[in-house]
């Protein structure tokens, strides 16, 4: 049994190929099936053909210091951005230096 099944989507699957009507299948945080999934799961979501897309990458954001007051960043989840790239036009946290550690 699944954990999770998204149906009724249009599936982009982030290869550059066209997108294709289908569900996608989760078991244990991944992906286990796609396409016409006939299995049974836990949880399913329809998502009356809306888009079901791999996690979108923020190549530039100034979120670097977000992660401490929202630790989940669900403002970026939300949008599907599952990876950013931090450290952006000079603003970074890191290297962390202890004589910094208040102003942080
Ligand atoms: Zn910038």
């Amino acid at each position: 049994m699944l954990d999770l099944i998204i149906r009724n989507g249009h599936i982009a699957d982030g290869t550059g190929n066209p997108w294709f009507f289908g569900d996608v299948g989760v078991k244990d945080g991944r992906i286990a099936a796609v396409g016409r999934v006939e299995q049974e799961a836990r949880s399913v979501i329809d998502a009356h053909r809306q888009v079901i897309a791999p996690g979108f990458i923020d190549g530039h954001c100034h979120s670097d210091l977000m992660i401490f007051d929202h630790p989940h960043s669900e403002i970026k989840i939300r949008q599907g951005v599952t990876t950013e790239v931090v450290g952006n036009c000079g603003l970074a946290p890191a290297p962390f230096v202890k004589e910094r550690a208040e102003l942080l």
